[in-house]
């Protein structure tokens, strides 16, 4: 039977990416939902997902620069928008190595120089 549910409307990440966000998004803080399972093992202390070293997510993959769980990462990612977080504009003028870099920079962009990730329909 044809799957009749509306197409979804999505950040195209890839896009995103070759705009330079670097993945900004597997920096920051990612909590579980009261609730939802984690993507693989055991629930992390306090519904946080666990960072490694070097700031990002543990469940991203630096070689590919990649979810390794996209298909079951967490409601919070699937929600996240990055068109709506300031941060991203500091991150494409301005790039960055570290989330504490980025969060205390002084980089302010002015709403004219904005730039937006596309957005993209899947299951259409
Ligand atoms: S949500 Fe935004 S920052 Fe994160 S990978 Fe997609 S385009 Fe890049
Ligand atoms: S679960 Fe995936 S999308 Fe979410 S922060 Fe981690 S690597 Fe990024």
């Amino acid at each position: 039977m044809a799957d009749s549910s509306p197409p979804e409307v999505v950040l195209d990440c890839e896009a995103g990416r070759r705009m330079g966000c670097a993945s900004f998004c597997c920096r920051l803080l990612v909590r579980l939902a009261p609730g939802e399972k984690p993507p693989t093992g055991k629930l992390p202390a306090e519904r946080f997902v666990p960072k490694r070293d070097d700031g990002l997510c543990e469940h991203f993959d630096a070689a590919s620069g990649r979810c390794l769980v996209w298909h079951k990462r967490p409601e919070i990612c699937r929600k996240y928008d990055c068109n709506e977080h300031e941060l991203l504009q500091v991150v494409l003028r301005e790039g960055f190595t570290t989330l504490s870099a980025l969060v205390t920079s002084q980089a302010r962009i002015p709403a004219e120089c904005r730039r937006f990730v596309p957005y993209i329909k899947t299951g259409a």
